[in-house]
Formats: C-alpha cells, structure tokens, sequence
C-alpha cells in the first residue's frame, strides 16, 4: 500500500487533528512513557491506510514517525507518565465499548429472531424447530447478563464509585456474548446472512474486533484475577 498524500488524508482522516501518541527517551535516560498529543500534519508522519476485515466505518492507519518535532505544549501529563494518563482513560473507553456491544447483540438477535419467525422450511417458521428456539432463548440470555454488568458499570461511573473490578467484567461479558450472539446469528440466517446485503455478516465481522480492542479478553481476565490477589 503507499503512503497517502495530504489531501486524500484530509479526507480519510478528517476527525483526527492531533496522535495521541506514547514516546520513549532516545538515549535511555527516560526508560517510561511519557505521552503527547503530536499535531497530525507535523512534519516526518507518514501515514498509510490498513485494509480491515471490519469497522471501516473507523479509518485505521500505520503510521511512521521519523524525528517528528514535538512542543513541551504538546506534552499530555508529566514525563514519564504516560501509560498512567493513557491508562486512566481506559475504564470509560472499555465501558463504552462494552454498551456498543451490547447494542450490536441486540441488533444481530432483533435480525435473526425476524428471520426465524419468517423463514419456513419443512413446513414450519424455523424458530419453532427446538434447536433454533434454544439457541435464540440463549443469546437472549447472554445479552441480559451482559447488558446487568454493563448498567452497574454505568451506575458506578455515574455515582463516581470504584469501577477497576467492574470495567474489565463487563467488558468481557459483553464482547464475548457478542462473539456468541452473531456467531449463531450467522447460523440462523444461513445464506441470506452470509450475503453482503445482509447487516447479519457485517455484525459478525465488526464484533471480532470487540474481544481485543481496548484489551484482550486475556488481559481483562487477568485484571479480574489480580483482584482475587492472583499475580
Ligand atoms: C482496528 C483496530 C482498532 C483498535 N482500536 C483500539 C483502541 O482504540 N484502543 C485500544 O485500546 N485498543 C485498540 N485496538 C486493540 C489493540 O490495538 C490490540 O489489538 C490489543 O491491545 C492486543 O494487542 P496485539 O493485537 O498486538 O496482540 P498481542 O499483544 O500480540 O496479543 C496476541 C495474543 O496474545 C495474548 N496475550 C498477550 N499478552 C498476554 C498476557 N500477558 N497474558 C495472556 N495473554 C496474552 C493476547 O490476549 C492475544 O490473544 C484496536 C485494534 C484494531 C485491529
């Protein structure tokens, strides 16, 4: 892929002024983080547009930084915090990737639930089969526990109460069940949601971002486990 040029980032980039961006000392005198928020069109950043399986809605980009001059101005937190400042933003981010998914299962079971009761075969709606019906009753059933743990983080938030056990809970909770929700979603459509007309296979291909975006199911375990004093 080549490098795109100021104009085309302009338009494929527009929401984006500024990179919050991470950085570590050259000479090794400041081992940590410290963080900046680097104007975008800031000499020596090149950047070149990912191709994704999902979430085009969101451009994503590599970008290169080659001696990019940066302000103290432009510094975010104090030297050598960086990953603390960042860090902090993560519980809110992971709340509200957590209500996004919730949203998406929602969506993909309103969809197949239509489908199972329009779509005959062998006589009858296919949501009258045991095995459809069971598997509908089951996302219904991960959605409405994710979506529990998702409100009290919510409540948390609100009421400026702790919410370091919490966030990676609901997290996992409601990416993983919308992993679940249009993995069987994609079955109950069959062919019309392997369709590129279908919303169905373009639930299933933005939800696989949801388990490691803002941290991997693997990490938000590990989380919960540092809480039960497990190292
Ligand atoms: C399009 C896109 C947008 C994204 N946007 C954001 C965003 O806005 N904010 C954000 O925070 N993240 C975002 N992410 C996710 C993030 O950038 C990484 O994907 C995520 O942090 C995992 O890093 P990695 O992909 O390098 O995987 P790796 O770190 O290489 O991990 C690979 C695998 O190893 C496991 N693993 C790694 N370390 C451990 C460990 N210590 N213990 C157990 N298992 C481990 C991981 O869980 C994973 O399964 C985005 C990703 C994509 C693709």
């Amino acid at each position: 892929m080549d490098h795109i040029g100021a104009q085309d980032l302009d338009q494929r980039c527009r929401e984006a002024t500024h990179l919050l961006t991470l950085c570590r000392g050259a000479d090794g005198d400041q081992p940590a983080l410290t963080a900046f928020l680097v104007p975008r069109r800031s000499a020596g950043i090149a950047m070149t547009p990912i191709a994704k399986v999902g979430n085009n809605c969101m451009p994503s980009f590599d970008i290169g930084f080659d001696a990019v001059p940066v302000a103290d101005d432009d510094r975010l937190g104090a030297v050598g915090e960086g990953f603390k400042t960042v860090s902090g933003a993560l519980g809110y981010s992971r709340a509200s990737m957590a209500a996004t998914a919730v949203g998406c299962a929602k969506a993909a079971l309103d969809l197949a639930l239509e489908h199972a009761k329009s779509r005959v075969q062998f006589g009858k709606p296919i949501g009258e089969f045991q095995v459809i019906k069971h598997r509908l009753a089951d996302m219904k059933f991960e959605i409405t526990k994710a979506e529990l743990l998702v409100a009290e983080l919510a409540r948390r938030i609100d009421g400026g109460e702790d919410i370091d056990i919490i966030t990676p809970m609901a997290k996992l909770a409601a990416t993983e069940a919308l992993q679940f929700v249009t993995a069987h979603g994609m079955q109950i459509l069959a062919s019309a949601g392997y369709a590129s007309e279908s919303p169905m296979q373009r639930y299933w291909r933005d939800a696989r971002l949801f388990t490691f975006g803002e941290g991997t199911s693997e990490i938000q375990r590990e989380i919960i486990a540092r809480h039960l004093g497990l190292r």
